[in-house]
């Protein structure tokens, strides 16, 4: 298979997980396959989490979760999550990765809304030591829709979830914090770029779920200004993991490539790497646009920004 050809040198994907279901080498096949420079493993906290940094300190950032203390949780406090925090960093981990925005996560995991009590000594002190977090917040849209059997419809909508980001904001407003899957926002631009105007240390990354890519579709050339305008604040990233095949990880990273640097028009790649037919994403569109970005953005996007986010090198480990 071809290793995917990119117009800029430096790529590094903000967004990767390691599943512990292949061999490392396995993994490290991928990413050579993708032309990465390096790669940002979103991951735990057990110490075999570090084994891929271990192995190639240069290679990979590493974003650890902070285990939640069930008796504690339960009685809401919440103030040994900032002591974990200060852990995490000294164990040499780069940033934090969080799920407590996912609703389904939240229902299963029962921790509270991320602007309750429980959660502000974590806020304060991440806010306080400036580390770089990256959170799953909301979901897409039409896992609100009452078809199929997993539906949202009986959970708190998805304006929830985005009253919840705000509150937390605008207590922490200059909190280093990227909101993964382009924060569902996709159908939401002038709103998201609002919060990027008032938030200067906000992010989204560009994380497949694609669900935001036929959102900017409608509107290539409001799509392709927006990116512009943001370029330092949008990451690139795709949700590869070890658990991927090689062609449907290729899938993932090729499409983003189409879309960031060409004006082409294209279908899901990843649903063909799937076998499937190209699926309408929740706007009903089936077709994406390519934005064709200048250069100068385009190594923003794929690497200086995240660079800007998370350091200019992985932090070596302790
Ligand atoms: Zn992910």
């Amino acid at each position: 298979m071809e290793q995917v050809q990119w117009k800029v040198k430096k790529v590094v994907d903000a967004h990767v997980h390691y599943r512990h279901r292949e061999p490392a080498a396995y993994f490290n096949q991928i990413l050579d396959l993708v032309g990465y420079t390096r790669a940002n493993i979103l991951t735990g906290w057990e110490p075999n989490c570090l084994d891929r940094k271990r192995e190639q300190p240069s290679r990979f950032y590493t974003f650890g979760m902070i285990p939640h203390d069930p008796a504690k949780l339960a009685a809401g406090d919440g103030a040994y999550r900032a002591t974990l925090l200060e852990q995490l960093v000294a164990r040499g981990y780069d940033g934090v990765k969080m799920m407590e925005g996912k609703p389904a996560w939240n229902q299963q995991q029962k921790t509270p809304p991320i602007d309750h009590d429980y959660f502000r000594p974590f806020w304060e002190k991440a806010a306080d030591i400036d580390v770089p977090i990256t959170m799953h917040m909301a979901d897409p849209l039409d896992f609100w829709w009452p078809s199929g059997p997993d539906s949202y419809c009986k959970l708190e909508p998805q304006e929830e979830c985005f009253r919840q980001t705000e509150a937390v904001l605008k207590r922490h407003p200059h909190l280093r914090i990227t909101f993964a899957h382009f924060l569902f926002m996709g159908p939401q631009l002038d709103r998201l770029g609002d919060w990027f105007a008032r938030f200067p240390k906000m992010r989204v990354d560009m994380a497949i779920g694609d669900e935001f890519l036929y959102y900017l579709s409608d509107d290539p050339d409001k799509a392709r200004d927006f990116y512009i305008t943001w370029q330092d604040r949008i990451l690139y990233g795709t949700d590869i993991s070890d658990h991927n095949s090689l062609h449907l990880a290729r899938a993932k990273a090729e499409m983003l490539r189409l879309f960031l640097e060409t004006d082409e028009t294209f279908t899901s790649l990843r649903d063909k790497a799937y076998g499937k037919g190209p699926a309408p994403g929740s706007n009903g569109r089936t077709e994406l646009h390519g934005l064709a970005l200048p250069l100068d953005v385009l190594e923003k996007v794929l690497g200086r920004s995240f660079e800007a986010f998370a350091g200019p090198a992985p932090k070596p480990l302790r």
